[in-house]
């Protein structure tokens, strides 16, 4: 076989195929503001999924929804779905949720009040927000050591929350505090240090990121969180609720991993 023979590739074949199935949605992503291609979804893969949900373990609930993303998902320019930020992750599983169903759903929910699962619950597609991202007014760096260094934020990368939550369960971490110092980690882009006339991006594994954030000092920290604070971005499911039970009312918000499989 020769090399110039004309060849396809799997992004060939995927990007083929979403454009020729008919229902498929196209979508503007919420941070890249690029276009994504999502199919709805099949049994066979909610069948799955549901299962990875019954043994309540976290991590293959979280590497079903992965591949349930890489496979119903083409992005607009070949991008790895890894380097997606987490929001965008969710705007695609909301996507290929609202693929797969009219436009009336029900949704399931938990009463805040008495605790009673609430099943049934109407909800419209159109009532389902996107926010899009927006670099805040404070912006997004860090200027310590007199200039010296510049700590670049940005929001969390689906292939750095992979490797933060890879760090949660293996160092058997329990405490929500503790995991969610951690997954702010996550937010450091890049760091940027000038020296003697050089400067230049400081490579850093995720590992090392957590250790440079643990060693921050308070106002810095104070930087971050307003930072996670003012780029609250993504997909809201707001509903009204009433529960069945207590009659409890209240403005509430569906979680997408919930609205996913209800
Ligand atoms: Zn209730």
């Amino acid at each position: 076989m020769s090399d110039d023979k004309p060849s396809f590739n799997l992004t060939d074949l995927k990007k083929l195929y979403a454009t020729s199935s008919g229902d498929e949605l196209s979508i503007d992503l919420c941070y890249s503001g690029r276009k994504a291609f999502v199919k709805p979804m099949k049994v066979k893969d909610k069948k799955d999924l549901l299962k990875a949900i019954e043994t309540k373990d976290e991590k293959l609930i979280q590497k079903n929804l992965d591949d349930i993303v890489e496979k119903y998902v083409t992005l607009e320019d070949g991008r790895e779905t890894d380097d997606l930020t987490v929001q965008e992750r969710y705007q695609i599983l909301v996507s290929i949720r609202r693929a797969a169903s009219g436009d009336e759903t029900q949704l399931v929910h938990q009463c805040p009040k008495c605790e009673h699962i609430n099943k049934n619950i109407p909800f419209s597609m159109a009532n389902i927000v996107t926010k899009n991202f927006e670099e805040p007014k404070t912006g997004g760096t860090i200027t310590t050591a007199g200039g010296a260094i510049k700590i670049i934020l940005g929001p969390v990368r689906r292939a750095d929350e992979k490797k933060l939550e890879k760090i949660v369960y293996d160092k058997k971490i329990t405490l929500m505090s503790e995991r969610q110092f951690i997954m702010m980690a996550g937010y450091i882009s890049k760091i940027v240090m000038s020296q003697n006339d050089i400067t230049a991006e400081v490579p850093m594994k995720i590992e090392e990121k957590i250790e440079f954030f643990e060693n921050l000092g308070n106002r810095d920290l104070e930087v971050i969180t307003d930072y996670i604070k003012n780029t609250d971005f993504g997909v809201k499911i707001p509903f009204k609720f009433k529960c069945e039970k207590c009659e409890h009312t209240s403005d509430e918000e569906a979680n997408v991993a919930v609205f996913f499989i209800s």
